[in-house]
């Protein structure tokens, strides 16, 4: 019977239960979730309990406003409640609707709502708000979550009631598919990608943790692409070595229209969830999407500097994915250009382009021209940084050697902070490099002009022109290009 006694161990640790059914319409698409939970453990200090649910996330708006059927009930019944909305925030951060219960209650308390999911709007920004993909829905837990904010829970058991859905469905979440235990108060459920229904799955042998699913009709083949994505997972954790190929759960979701303009993920925690349309925008290809994949992979490995700084985490993952892909074959150099040298347009035509580190982080996170000028400037950098150790040390050292240690000790709980980042830069090549990092990416005020090899041997440098965008003066840049004839044969792998 030792089944059954795990199971009732699970459930005592389990302070907070969740279950979310997707309900299905007639025309058989997921026209909202169903969420019933159960609080087992007591509130902070035997308050009355308070609930919260964001009122928006980014572009994500009317979250709190969508919620119905809400109800609350414990040993005495149903729980009345009143509402308090947070003032609006200006950050990236998300306001908060409270639910709080004008009596007192005790636990357990049963708590229940409905969400209807949104139909497929175009926006921008990160793919928050819980959308249908063809049978299927996704997002993310702050796009239709309602918590507790006020228990002593330290573990939430998420699962899920597939009962309405196509018998070939699953529920995952950044967690796991199927039923979960996730460590640390109800609030991290918001930062969870989510996807369920009838979905494309892919799941790499051991010693890989990768797998990907996919819910919708992309406009490239599903099944090729997942497939792409798990060699490319093995290729970066091969490359990077320090944290071997953990768990990882890439989902994808194909909402019913036109491409979005985006395909990020964020939080690059252990899932990320990838946004297409059933057709391409203009400039989108399936490599647009191979390279989007790639990058929000790469994000695990290359993680985060303390007080996260841009110029580190997208400077590098960019300068990663304009290179690995083809010196593991994944990708074609031409391919590999493609993803660098758009970066690279936006940061050679934005406004921002010798703006401080500092004042582009201020800026508002909608201002994307200003906002993505670390990417390119980043990878620059990068790019530069990985020539002048090959050429001090003759070969011997580069980027990834450099970068090693810094991993690795952050790994162990040492932290990395851009003091470690630049006692590397000390270290490797000299007092003048931590000057020349301030005066390129800090304040922005040196321009950085990295070698023609810069991107590999596969790649040379070439000047151009970009219009500008504005009517204003054009301005003059560097894009990265295909050697071509009198390329080294790796080169020419596919
Ligand atoms: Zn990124």
């Amino acid at each position: 019977m030792s089944l059954g006694r795990n199971a009732g161990l699970a459930q005592e640790a389990s302070a907070l239960v969740v279950v979310v059914k997707p309900v299905r319409a007639a025309d058989g698409t997921v026209s909202a979730l169903e969420i019933r939970e159960q609080l087992q453990s007591s509130t902070r200090d035997g308050a009355p309990l308070s609930l919260k649910a964001a009122l928006s996330a980014i572009t994500v708006k009317h979250i709190a406003d969508s919620i119905t059927n809400l109800q609350v009930t414990d040993a005495q019944g149903s729980v009345p409640l009143t509402t308090t909305d947070d003032p609006p925030v200006t950050s990236d951060d998300s306001a908060y609707r409270h639910w709080k219960a004008t009596r007192q209650t005790n636990s357990p308390i049963a708590i229940s709502y409905r969400f209807p999911t949104n139909p497929t709007v175009a926006r921008r920004g990160p793919p928050l708000g819980m959308e249908r993909a063809g049978q299927g829905v996704a997002g993310s837990g702050i796009g239709f979550f309602l918590l507790p904010e006020n228990s002593t829970s330290e573990t939430t058991r998420l699962s899920w009631d597939l009962s309405d859905m196509p018998t070939d469905s699953v529920g995952v979440t950044t967690a796991g598919g199927g039923q979960v235990n996730i460590a640390g108060p109800p609030s991290e459920l918001f930062k969870l990608w989510v996807l369920a229904g009838p979905a494309l799955a892919v799941h790499a042998p051991p010693p890989s943790g990768f797998s990907a699913y996919l819910v919708g009709t992309p406009p490239f083949d599903g099944t090729e692409m997942l497939k792409w994505a798990s060699k490319a997972y093995s290729s970066i954790g091969s490359s990077f070595q320090y944290m071997g190929l953990p768990k990882y759960n890439l989902m994808i979701r194909a909402l019913d229209g036109e491409s979005l303009g985006t395909g990020t993920a964020g939080e690059g925690r252990g899932a990320s969830l990838i946004n297409v349309g059933k057709t391409y925008w203009p400039d989108q290809d399936r490599t647009y999407f191979r390279n989007t994949i790639f990058h929000e992979m790469t994000h695990q490995w290359v993680g985060l500097i303390k007080d996260r700084a841009s110029w580190y985490e997208e400077g590098l993952t960019v300068y990663v994915t304009a290179t690995l892909p083809c010196e593991s074959h994944l990708l074609s150099p031409a391919e590999c250009a493609d993803d660098l040298n758009r970066t690279l347009e936006s940061y050679y035509t934005s406004e921002g382009r010798n703006w401080s580190q500092q004042k582009i982080t201020d800026s508002p996170f909608l201002n994307e021209g200003v906002r993505d000028v670390p990417y390119g400037r980043g990878a620059l950098y990068f790019a530069n940084l990985n020539s002048q150790l090959l050429t001090k040390s003759h070969g011997r050292r580069d980027l990834e050697t450099a970068l090693h240690p810094l991993l690795v000790a952050r790994r162990d709980g040492s932290g990395l902070d851009q003091a470690d980042f630049e006692a590397m830069l000390r270290r490797e090549l000299g007092r003048v490099a931590v000057t020349e990092f301030h005066e390129e990416v800090i304040d922005g005020t040196k321009e950085i002009v990295p070698p023609s090899n810069a991107f590999g041997p596969c790649l040379m440098r070439v000047r151009v022109t970009f219009p500008s965008e504005k009517g204003g003066n054009s301005v003059n840049g560097y894009v990265w290009h295909p050697i071509g004839k009198g390329a080294p044969a790796l080169c020419n792998i596919p």
